[in-house]
């Protein structure tokens, strides 16, 4: 039999709860079961991912669908083909699935998968991780929106994570000056390790705006948006003129109860007065551009040259994946988040 992860219910509001998620067994599918241009995949690795929690939100008119109920959730994730009725994979080849059913073995249409190079098992977490989805959105959104230039000071927010500890390195790489912000000490240990000029705890700050301040005297002309509400309200207080806000997630608002719970911006004139740029970025708008091997071309290099750190939180086992989810609205998870399955 085989494990599955199915979405539950819905939780418009508040923080989600193991009671989102049904973990159960099924009998596994047969390669007898394929029909022509399937093929059914072992599961290897599932990345694990905040947007996740607003598949589960429940409304129809999100920039991603809602996950069905009774349904198995679904994400990036890596598998081996274990039988094929495609000509284009065959058994034992090593696959990066885009809406990877989460369960220990699935049958997928040919189309949502995409062969790795051959040799792949022993690097195949790097797809889900280092190469992964949040890793592009970093390089995205440092580039197009970001446009860094040495010398200048680059604040990120959630630095420790999957997308804060690409664009700390690849702004250092840069030339900037990086300013990194994360929820406890030993994340801002790594985010010092890897290149990061400072970097502070905000759960101990009484005060985001002096702290900001304090990191850059000199003020944020990028400022990596990772957080949202009164973290990046903090950051506006303290940009340069010319500044480029990059709008990648706000993690803290995701489990707000309503409009009017959610953390209302006070300081906006300023991205008026400082003539600045606010730019909200998706990554799935990326896919297959140009941009994506730009990624695989810098990204690949520096983490082949051993000039690119990544950490990652693995949690083993499909039937602990739900807990993964949460974890992430408790910055419990160090680094990015993956499941082996
Ligand atoms: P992370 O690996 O950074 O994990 C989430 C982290 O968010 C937690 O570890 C925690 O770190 C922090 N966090 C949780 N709650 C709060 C809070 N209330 N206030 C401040 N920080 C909080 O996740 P990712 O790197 O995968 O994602 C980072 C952001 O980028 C998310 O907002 C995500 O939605 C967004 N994203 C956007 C994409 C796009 O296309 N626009 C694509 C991919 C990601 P800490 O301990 O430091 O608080």
């Amino acid at each position: 039999s085989i494990t599955r992860v199915l979405a539950n219910k819905y939780s418009p509001s508040g923080a989600p709860s193991l009671d989102n998620f049904k973990v159960m067994s099924a009998p596994a599918p047969t390669k007898d079961s394929l029909k022509e241009n399937q093929v059914l995949v072992r599961s290897l690795y599932l990345s694990v991912d905040p947007y996740q929690r607003g598949r589960l939100i429940g409304t129809t008119n999100s920039y991603v669908p809602r996950y069905e109920l009774n349904k198995p959730i679904s994400n990036h994730g890596v598998a081996v083909v274990e039988a094929s009725a495609s000509a284009d994979v065959a058994e034992g080849d090593i696959v990066y699935i885009r809406g990877a059913p989460w369960e220990t073995k699935s049958v997928v249409d040919v189309a949502a998968v995409r062969k790795l190079p051959t040799g792949t098992i022993d690097n195949a977490r790097d797809f889900v991780t280092v190469f992964g989805m949040p890793s592009f959105t970093a390089f995205v959104g440092l580039t197009t929106i970001g446009k860094p230039k040495a010398g200048e000071t680059i604040l990120v927010s959630s630095a420790s994570g999957a997308v804060g500890q690409i664009v700390v390195q690849l702004a250092k790489a840069r030339g900037l000056r990086v300013v990194g912000v994360a929820g406890s000490e030993d994340k801002i240990e790594l985010v010092k390790s890897i290149g990061a000029d400072t970097a502070f705890n905000y759960k101990t700050s009484d005060n985001f705006v002096a702290s900001i301040k304090q990191a850059a005297p000199e003020g944020i002309d990028i400022y990596f948006d990772n957080v949202g509400g009164e973290f990046l309200d903090a950051a506006l207080a303290n940009i340069n003129t010319g500044a480029r806000i990059v709008s990648c997630g706000m993690i803290s608002q995701y489990n707000a109860k309503s409009a009017d719970e959610a953390y209302g911006l006070k300081n906006t004139f300023n991205i008026l007065t400082k003539t600045a740029t606010f730019q909200g970025i998706l990554v799935g708008k990326y896919y297959g551009t140009p941009t994506e091997d730009e990624f695989m071309a810098e990204v690949g290099k520096l983490y082949k040259e051993g000039k690119l750190q990544y950490r990652i939180d693995e949690t083993t086992g499909l039937e602990n994946a739900p807990q993964a989810i949460l974890n992430l609205f408790d910055g419990k998870n160090f680094g990015k988040s993956v499941v082996k399955v």
